[in-house]
């Protein structure tokens, strides 16, 4: 088993998020650890206590030390404006250029400092030696992967499923009775009448390889000198048992499906013409990450979508 369209460590702090999606799967824990290479080491990451011990050569580093050690490092700014000011002022430039920059100059083809604070932010900064990704109370996996639940979800006589079927070529045929929830990019939508939005996309290049596991965790970084961002080898968390693995390679790129918006000033204020326009439609809800331009994760968009679906069964049904 692996995941076509990059990892996807499904996590969340919504309980009804939790109960929806129980009713379509069982649930294994979520090994999700991923580790940085930085040169020829490789460490814990997100940055914790031990990547601070292994980095800086400390031995036994308590939490008022991290602190001081940290304080010692970072910047003074005081209100971060973009990914690299947050970046210096929660960790000093040693961290940052170590861990953050190539990565982020790889994965988004800009300098932190033309990101949205946010992006660098969405990795917390962790004074423990929890080694998972991700701090959410609810830190599990679809028992059979997310095709199973995905494919129990849309098991019914009401749902229609068409696939290789581009919505543009039906749109004028689709009237709604009820609703449309369009979940594409709201720019495509509209005919990109007032630009284009950015878009990230990533190629997946997928490696069979003939030994049990390849690499010690689930996703390791590689913020330095190649044209890849990370290796994923996704049997870490499905818990699939087999002789042989699969690895994944990922290779970010401008073109090609959208898979994140690029959050900055620029593109919001873009998508803001956008959203002016889509909040005027009758009938029409724009939801998700593309449809929203925004850079959120799996459970968010699964909250969005139960919010959403509460709001038109108050109105309609
Ligand atoms: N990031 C980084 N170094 C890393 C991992 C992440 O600089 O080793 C930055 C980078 O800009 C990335 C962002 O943090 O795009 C968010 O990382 P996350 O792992 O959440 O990305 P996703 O899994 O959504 O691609």
């Amino acid at each position: 088993m692996v995941h076509h369209y990059g990892p996807h460590y499904f996590r969340t702090n919504h309980d009804s998020v939790i109960q929806y999606l129980s009713r379509f799967t069982e649930w294994i824990d979520g090994n999700y650890i991923v580790k940085s290479k930085v040169g020829d080491k490789t460490y814990p990451f997100p940055i914790n206590l031990e990547t601070l011990e292994q980095f800086f050569g400390i031995k036994d580093l308590s939490v008022d030390q991290a602190e001081q050690l940290l304080e010692e490092k970072r910047i003074d700014i005081r209100d971060p404006q973009n990914s690299e000011e947050f970046v210096l002022s929660r960790l000093g430039p040693e961290l940052y250029n170590a861990f953050y920059l190539g990565y982020t100059l790889k994965q988004w083809g800009k300098h932190p400092k033309e990101l949205d604070a946010s992006v660098c932010g969405r990795i917390p900064i962790k004074l423990n030696r929890d080694p998972y990704y991700v701090e959410h109370k609810f830190r599990k996996f679809p028992s059979e992967g997310f095709t199973s639940m995905f494919s129990r979800m849309i098991n019914h006589p009401l749902i229609n499923v068409k696939l290789n079927t581009d919505y543009f070529a039906l749109k004028d045929k689709i009237v709604p009775q009820k609703a449309t929830i369009y979940t594409g990019p709201i720019d495509r939508f509209y005919n990109f009448e007032f630009g284009k939005l950015e878009w990230r996309s990533l190629d997946f290049v997928f490696e069979a390889l003939e030994t049990e596991f390849a690499q010690e965790c689930v996703q390791i970084n590689y913020p330095g000198d190649t044209q890849f961002t990370r290796k994923v080898e996704i049997k870490h968390v499905t818990g699939q048992e087999h002789s042989e693995t699969v690895v994944c390679t990922e290779y970010p790129k401008a073109e090609g499906e959208p898979y994140y918006p690029v959050p900055n000033k620029e593109n919001h204020r873009r998508y803001l013409q956008y959203k002016a326009k889509a909040d005027t439609e009758n009938k029409v809800y724009f939801v998700g990450r593309l449809a929203e331009y925004t850079y959120i994760n799996s459970d968010e968009a699964i909250l969005k979508g139960l919010q959403l679906f509460d709001e038109l069964s108050e109105r309609h049904f």
